[in-house]
């Protein structure tokens, strides 16, 4: 159990002088009562007796001698009631102690508790402004925690909290306020000298080190690593709520620039963290509106340069912002729970649409890592297919290979559902991650996708074009066609073609296009049967491209 290094608090004090005090008042009585009995009967008694015992004659009456040995009886009354009463008040004191440590802190850490921490946080304020010092207030959370508890059990996790807390009291200076806040997260704050800031930062530096070595459990070597987030207490700042929440914050930019690493709050996040918040309440709006939309962008076969389909991306057209792109919004319905809601509503308007096109054009569409953690995913898309009409054999889903690290039988078996389907399975972003051949073989991917930082820079890196190769030679032996992603011109295109990859996709053949003018594009080409064409929505929100900042679309001419 990690030692508790901090203030002792005012009232645990009070409550001390409160019960002994009570029992001087009992037990003294007693006493007093008793000696004074003693003093008055026990001098006659004792002369007597020894008058008697010298032959001068003497003895007590027979009710002072019963009166002193009531008065000894009572003495011994009085002790024995001492005796019990110490022991009652000290056991008493000691579970009023242990009911306020369990009430002030963390059972499993010994650590301090949120509430706890924000007053005693409070009291290090008022200190540190009497002393002219400053105060470092620190929030750690573990990186890979959860790996540990599902992979190891959540014992391991315990030993892993234990151990990680007392590194934590090893590293940081005495007369500080260590915390656990719930989970994988904790605290610390301490004073500091406000003219050597360094020396916070050395002891960041030293709490990651530390909690990054190896955890030996049941001859397992469990492996976490920490994010720091940073704020200080100067003489003119706000108040405890204030510093936490901007340690909070800091926490939350290490984590973003990739973990195992500390950041200093500056305004900066604040400002960071307002526009994400004010994205997160348009996007809760936006949804039910049907600011999100399809865009869909032209694949097609490299060898006959004909039109085979589209990948839908969506936008967000949104009536504030312009055109949103999906890098912006789809991290925050990950980490929002909205992407389940959000994808499904663009799906419907991708499936409504696409089913009005020539029979021979397929949809592929991007579903995230988070999407497969739902159980009843492929259920869902299901459904909006027979509800829209659109024949599962025209769709192909792209997952990425980070899909595959929370719950790999979870998306196996999805997968599987949706492949019973006819549906097919893309792996995107292929070159990207891990690339790993495990994960080739782990799903029953129908296609391989090149990312596109590869394929853009095939012609002038020579490693580009090495792993572009590479990856064809493997998807040609693993029976898994390929599709090149981000060609941009015509040499591009041609240098594809000779290595064999099956189709392309890009900007050369044209920018993601809206709903209506991908319409128009495929009613040129005689790909959008004339008796289906629907009429456009009179709600659809029509954001022209001078107005949103959207790109200009190239077209081109495919053939
Ligand atoms: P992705 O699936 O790899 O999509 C390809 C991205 O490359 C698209 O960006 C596309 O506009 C861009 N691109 C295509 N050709 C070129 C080119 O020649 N040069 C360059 N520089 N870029 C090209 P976009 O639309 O911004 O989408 C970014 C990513 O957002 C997508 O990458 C995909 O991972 C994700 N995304 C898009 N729509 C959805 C969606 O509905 N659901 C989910 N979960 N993710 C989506
Ligand atoms: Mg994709
Ligand atoms: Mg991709």
């Amino acid at each position: 159990m990690v030692q508790q290094r901090s203030v002792e608090p005012k009232a645990k004090d009070k409550n001390k002088h409160a019960v002994s005090a009570r029992r001087d008042v009992v037990t003294g009585s007693i006493v007093l009562v008793a000696i004074l009995m003693f003093v008055g009967t026990g001098s006659t008694v004792m002369s007597d007796s020894i008058k008697s015992m010298a032959g001068y004659g003497g003895g007590s009456e027979n009710l002072l001698v019963s009166a002193f040995l009531l008065n000894i009886a009572l003495i011994l009354f009085g002790w024995r009631r001492y005796r019990d009463l110490s022991s009652e008040i000290t056991e008493r004191t000691a579970a009023e102690e242990r009911a306020h440590s369990l009430a002030a802190t963390d059972p499993l850490t010994g650590f301090l508790n949120r509430r706890t921490l924000t007053e005693r946080t409070s009291e290090m304020i008022s200190l540190a402004q009497r002393k002219n010092k400053s105060i470092a207030f620190l929030m750690l959370d573990l990186d890979n925690f959860k790996n540990v508890n599902d992979v190891h059990g959540h014992s391991a996790g315990d030993v892993v909290l234990k151990e990680v807390a007392q590194r934590i009291a090893n590293v940081v200076p005495p007369n500080n306020l260590l915390a656990r806040l719930g989970g994988d997260e904790f605290a610390c704050a301490f004073i500091f000298d406000p003219d050597q800031p360094e020396m916070v930062d050395r002891i960041s530096d030293d709490l990651i080190d530390s909690i990054a070595a190896p955890i030996v459990e049941n001859s397992n070597h469990l492996v976490v690593t920490t994010s720091i987030g940073m704020s200080r207490f100067d003489l003119e700042d706000e108040g405890v709520d204030v510093l936490m929440r901007r340690a909070d914050i800091a926490m939350y930019s290490a984590k973003k620039q990739g973990r195992n690493r500390f950041c200093w709050f500056d305004t900066s996040m604040e400002q960071e963290l307002q526009t994400r918040n004010t994205l997160e309440s348009g996007m809760r709006t936006g949804i039910p509106k049907s600011e999100f939309v399809p865009y869909f962008e032209q694949q097609v076969d490299l060898a006959t340069g004909k039109l085979t389909g589209f990948e839908m991306l969506a936008r967000w057209e949104s009536p504030t912002q312009g055109l949103v792109s999906p890098e912006v919004f789809i991290p925050i319905a990950e980490e929002t729970g909205m992407i389940g809601e959000l994808s499904l509503s663009i799906l419907r308007q991708a499936f409504e649409e696409a089913k009005n096109w020539d029979q021979s054009l397929t949809v592929s569409v991007n579903i995230s890592p988070v999407q497969l953690l739902d159980p009843w995913l492929a259920q869902k898309i299901v459904k909006l297919l027979v509800e829209t009409g659109y024949p599962p054999n025209r769709l192909e889903i792209e997952i990425t290979e980070s899909s595959l690290f929370e719950n790999l039988s979870l998306a196996q078996s999805i997968v599987g559902s949706l492949k019973n389907q006819g549906i097919r399975i893309a792996l995107d972003d292929f070159g990207t991650g891990y690339s790993s051949l495990a994960h080739l073989r782990a799903l029953p991917f129908d296609r391989i996708k090149i990312d596109r930082s590869f394929v853009s820079s095939i012609l002038e890196n020579s490693e580009s074009a090495a792993i572009v190769k590479a990856i064809t030679g493997l998807g040609e032996s693993l029976g898994m066609p390929i599709t090149a992603e981000g060609i941009e011109d015509r040499d591009i295109e041609t240098e594809l073609r000779n290595i064999g990859c099956a189709k392309g996709q890009g900007w050369y053949y044209g920018r993601p296009l809206s709903m209506e003018q991908t319409r128009k594009i495929l009613a040129e080409r005689n790909l959008l049967p004339a008796q289906r064409v629907p009429e456009p929505r009179p709600t659809e929100p029509s954001i022209d491209d001078e107005q949103t900042g959207a790109p200009v679309f190239l077209e081109r001419k495919v053939g």
